[in-house]
């Protein structure tokens, strides 16, 4: 056991990437890198992160901003609900903490949408405080070198695994033994292929050099399902102006801003302007557990049966924020 913490722990000091949020101890900045890298590659989210230090560089700055403006510098992030749960979460810290990051584990895992995975991060990176990170990294390489084929997406995979790596963290420099495993997760025990030739741990894990162990672990055991949904948009225009509505409800995109929409379970062009709009363009829109397929048309009529439009200057459309599938759209048709 004493070999891993010190074999990854050496590694990590001759192999770590330079990245900007390891060089702080700002508990704000590491919160917002971890929120940002959730979903989001290293060299994706590197901008984004830049972008928001330089336009909220103290967290009551972030709480203090509207909503549009965080989603606006968020956009093609993807997943929204991490911009707003940041942004909801920040006006917890200012009215609960008076702006100051709170120093516990048990007080920073209560705030809004914070889970294990964050708080742990928060606590070791800023308070050198010895909480166990268990993210895919950690869970591919403690699955494969110590052989588990528990479940991870199980409460009891996920109880397993939590406590083997509370186990393995040193209360001495916890924060380095954290960085370490998951920079070893993302650049040497990859998903597809990892180089066990090279790997510092090849003597003692248990499924080095062994293609159907690495492929097998880490085991999970039920797929998500994929739902299918029809969205079909309407480009109208009218003088100066644009049609154009915000999302709201649980849904994917909440609060973003799209033109009017009606969603269908099927292809079919929609009743309501099945005679007077054109298909203009269409796309299959992939999320996570949805397959949207997106239809957009163009219409003359500046009322349409059914749907309540709202304009809005055509010239400010820019600065509304909006998801990934109307950029695509607006790119086509420029
Ligand atoms: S020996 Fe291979 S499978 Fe084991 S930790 Fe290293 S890279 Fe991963």
């Amino acid at each position: 056991m004493a070999d891993f913490v010190l074999l990854i722990s050496d590694w990590y000091r001759l192999n770590a990437r330079e990245l900007p949020w390891r060089n702080t101890k700002n508990p704000y900045f590491i919160w917002l890198s971890e929120v940002i890298l959730q979903q989001t590659r290293v060299d994706q989210g590197m901008n984004y992160y830049l972008k928001f230090i330089e336009n909220y560089p103290i967290l009551n700055q972030l709480a203090n901003a509207d909503e549009a403006s965080v989603l606006k510098l968020w956009q093609g992030l993807g997943y929204y609900s991490r911009a707003r749960n940041l942004h909801q979460t920040a006006r917890q810290v200012r009215d609960e903490f008076g702006g100051e990051f709170p120093q516990t584990y048990a007080e920073i895992i209560r705030l809004k949408g914070i889970g294990p995975y964050t708080a742990a991060a928060i606590s070791s990176f800023a308070f050198d405080l010895p909480h166990a990170v268990v993210d895919g990294n950690v869970y591919r390489i403690l699955s494969r070198y110590y052989g588990i084929d528990e479940p991870i997406d199980t409460g009891k995979g996920k109880k397993i695994f939590q406590e083997l790596a509370d186990s393995l963290i040193p209360t001495s420099d916890p924060a380095l033994f954290n960085q370490a495993i998951m920079e070893f997760g993302a650049i040497q025990c990859t998903p597809n292929n990892p180089d066990c030739e090279s790997c510092v741990l090849n003597q003692s894990c248990g499924s080095a050099f062994n293609p159907e162990l690495i492929k097998k672990l880490p085991v999970k055991k039920g797929k998500t399902k994929v739902r299918k949904r029809y969205f079909h948009y309407l480009h109208i225009e009218k003088e100066l102006e644009i049609a154009l509505d915000q999302r709201t409800g649980k849904d994917v995109w909440e609060k973003l801003y799209e033109f009017p929409l009606i969603e269908s379970d099927n292809d079919s062009v929609p009743s309501e302007f099945k005679d007077s709009a054109t298909l203009c363009y269409q796309t299959k829109h992939i999320l996570s557990h949805q397959h949207i397929y997106a239809y957009f048309y163009k219409t003359e009529k500046s009322e349409i049966e059914g749907l309540d439009l709202t304009f809005v200057d055509k010239n400010q459309l820019a600065d509304y924020p909006i998801h990934r599938l109307m950029e695509k759209y607006l790119e086509s048709d420029s």
